[in-house]
């Protein structure tokens, strides 16, 4: 992606409605590092200005600082070769449920589009720390999201549309189940409910003749 596409990609965050001010930050990987939004930046005023080219160790060029969250960032690239964009937001049902110190059961077929039949929610750590970064790798491993206990989510894709589209998805699926709570105890789907959804998702969604 280029230092434009990652920021109209936050700027999308902000139209879905699922970050506010200076909060959550997006990046695509980039060669052997990756392109992350600056730190501070705000979500109606982000250019291609405020895009900082670095290496997972932390090393970039110019006066601009990265996000404080670049550790996390670059712990699941890293960890997560498909990982191409990633996307974290301080969104309001992904942190109300993240403040219970729990993730996402199966509930709710969907749950399969991030991979597995659960998002995990990953232990509080202090913000922009090596801690919350190994943290979040270990919960997001082998699914595309997970939550951040008391402090939101972060979700990857293959591209910025896929990475915004799980965003968007977990938001709702943490809210639905949030309201799914208040109304009663909620009954989770079996395990052979959740591979049968994981079965049919294979094929999901693809025209034929077409690339996937
Ligand atoms: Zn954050």
């Amino acid at each position: 992606m280029t230092d434009d596409e990652i920021a109209f990609l936050y700027r999308a965050l902000g139209r879905h409605r699922l970050t506010e001010a200076n909060t959550g930050n997006v990046s695509a990987r980039r060669g052997a590092g990756m392109a992350i939004s600056a730190t501070g930046i705000r979500v109606d005023t982000i250019s291609a200005a405020d895009i900082v080219t670095m290496d997972f160790a932390g090393n970039f060029d110019g006066a601009t600082l990265p996000s404080s969250e670049w550790q996390m960032h670059a712990a699941i690239y890293q960890a997560a070769p498909e990982a191409r964009v990633i996307i974290h937001t301080h969104a309001d049902a992904a942190v109300a449920l993240s403040c219970l110190d729990e993730g996402l059961p199966p509930f709710h077929y969907m749950l399969a589009e991030f991979g597995g039949p659960d998002v995990r929610c990953a232990p509080y750590a202090t913000f922009g720390t090596a801690a919350l970064a190994a943290h979040a790798a270990r919960a997001i491993a082998g699914r595309s999201a997970c939550l951040l206990a008391h402090h939101g989510m972060i979700c990857h894709g293959p591209s910025g549309e896929a990475a915004l589209t799980n965003a968007v998805k977990l938001e709702m699926l943490c809210r639905q189940y949030l309201l799914a709570r208040a109304a009663g105890p909620v009954r989770c789907l079996s395990e052979a409910d959740m591979q049968a959804a994981l079965a049919r998702y294979a094929t999901y969604g693809q025209q034929p003749g077409r690339q996937a």
